[in-house]
């Protein structure tokens, strides 16, 4: 995060960001749930310029064993940025970044699967990141926890999260890339729209209290929103299943 260069204006003089958006806007968000055949969960998300691929598998016997809980079941999250992603190559594999971003991940949803009626096991989630945009931490644990109920896994609720941040003194939602680059704070942000929980939340660069508690009304208002795409992609997979499982009863009786 760094100082505005001169020639570029985040924001005009009517309020309105870079790509068109006010300040409480979020870029518009697609989810799809169950796109992958071998995956026991899975979702593809496209949020704004972003587009996530979600995969879950398990829970499933965990290796190394040490890593076994005989209590519960760990949640093991792996993010990754394909190399294509970005406008420069990105050195394939992990760094410092994938492996922080996987580690707050895996806690954010350990915190909402019921890992103790799966002791001992591993509940794995590979999010790939296709193309990157900003928020792509947020829009992979938006996609996982939907790949996580499209798998069947017990959880509490779902998680949408989204990034809220300050540009050219402004609170802004749902930051874009340009305003990540040369906004004035990112603060991404899970929560439970149901019961005000909070999962993850993170921040990087500096506001005032009452600029965090403007941020954080956007980010509550955003993820209830987000909650509900997130529900409309399960209703469309079960729908879609519930219309498979039919076509395959008719064809019985007519055999
Ligand atoms: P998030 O994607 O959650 O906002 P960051 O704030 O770390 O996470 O990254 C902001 C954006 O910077 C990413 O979404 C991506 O567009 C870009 N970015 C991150 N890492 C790289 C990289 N190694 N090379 C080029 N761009 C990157």
């Amino acid at each position: 995060m760094s100082g505005t260069p001169s020639d570029i204006k985040l924001i005009d003089e009517n309020g309105i960001r870079i790509d068109g958006r006010k300040a409480d806007e979020m870029r518009p968000l697609k989810i799809e749930a169950g796109v992958l055949k071998r995956a026991d969960g899975s979702a593809y998300l496209e949020w704004g310029k972003n587009k996530v691929i979600a995969a879950v598998y398990g829970p499933r016997e965990c290796h190394p064993r040490h890593m076994q809980n005989p209590a519960k079941a760990i949640v093991q999250c792996k993010y990754n940025m394909m190399s294509f992603s970005v406008s420069d190559r990105k050195r394939p594999g992990p760094d410092r970044r994938s492996i922080e971003i996987s580690k707050i991940i895996s806690e954010a949803l350990e915190n909402v699967v019921f890992t103790e009626n799966f002791p001992r096991t591993s509940i794995d989630v590979y999010i790939e990141v296709l193309q990157a945009n900003a928020g792509t931490r947020v829009a992979g644990l938006t996609a996982a926890s939907v790949a996580l109920a499209d798998a069947g896994i017990p959880m509490k609720d779902l998680v949408p999260a989204v990034a809220v941040g300050k540009a050219e003194g402004q609170i802004v939602l749902d930051l874009n890339k340009e305003e990540d680059n040369f906004g004035s704070a990112d603060l991404p942000i899970a929560m439970i729209p149901r019961t005000g929980e909070v999962l993850l939340m993170q921040m990087d660069g500096h506001m005032t209290m009452e600029e965090v508690e403007i941020a954080l009304g956007y980010a509550k208002k955003a993820c209830q929103e987000i909650y509900e795409v997130q529900k409309d992609a399960l209703r469309r997979r079960y729908a879609a299943q519930a219309g498979a499982v039919d076509e395959d009863d008719s064809s019985d009786e007519e055999a």
